[in-house]
């Protein structure tokens, strides 16, 4: 089973794919984490993405699809995956399907937090409160605001992409994360009954 998270920054694409990664032994492939811990690795890859990240801006595609292809052939992601902050762009999404069919593979299902963006400034804040230890450079509100300005040119219109391809799969986001999760529960528990015929 092959999912894709989707949703602005702030929306809990992380916290769920988390939850996935428990009930459904699915690895979460978070290309923002893969680029972290480039960076903390001081990798020539990390260095160049660094000031990218920092302003919020986006990784080119072909780095972010190249470090996709190498987890995908990591036996953990041989029964499927749940992809969390990819694709961000058409054509990330285009070489995903190609990625993908190339294994005999595909995405069973495409899942949007619908997310109010006022909201997100709010949760960023509180999840800096909370934590400060693991507040990240591009947590700031300026950068904030740039993430949410990129999501909607950048990565928005993959919605409309996954829409016609009828795997979109709508749930909100604002509701409390044990209800989020149960949303998205009953979604791939219809999913896996369907493959199990
Ligand atoms: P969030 O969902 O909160 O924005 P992420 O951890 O997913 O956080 O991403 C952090 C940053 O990493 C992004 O702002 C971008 O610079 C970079 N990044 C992550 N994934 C991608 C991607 N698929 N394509 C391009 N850049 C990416």
């Amino acid at each position: 089973m092959n999912l894709v998270l989707f949703g602005p920054p702030g929306a809990g694409k992380g916290t769920q794919a988390k939850i996935l990664q428990e009930e459904w032994r699915l690895p979460q492939l978070s290309t923002g984490d893969m680029l972290r811990a480039a960076i903390a690795a001081g990798t020539e890859l990390g260095k160049k993405s660094k000031a990218i990240m920092d302003r919020g801006d986006l990784v080119p595609d072909d780095v972010v699809v190249g470090i996709i292809g190498e987890r995908l052939d990591k036996p953990d992601c041989a029964k499927g995956a749940v992809f969390d902050g990819f694709p961000r762009t058409i054509p990330q999404a285009e070489a995903l399907d190609k990625m993908l069919s190339s294994r005999s593979d595909r995405i069973d299902a495409v899942i949007e937090l619908k997310v109010d963006d006022d909201a997100m400034v709010g949760r960023m804040e509180n999840r800096v409160k909370e934590n400060p230890a693991s507040a990240r450079p591009d947590d700031n509100p300026v950068t904030l605001k740039n993430r949410l300005g990129v999501y909607h040119k950048n990565t928005a219109p993959l919605l409309d992409f996954y829409r016609r391809q009828g795997k979109l799969r709508v749930v909100d986001g604002m509701a409390p994360i044990p209800q989020v999760a149960a949303a998205i529960r009953g979604i791939l528990t219809g999913l896996a009954a369907g493959k199990g015929r």
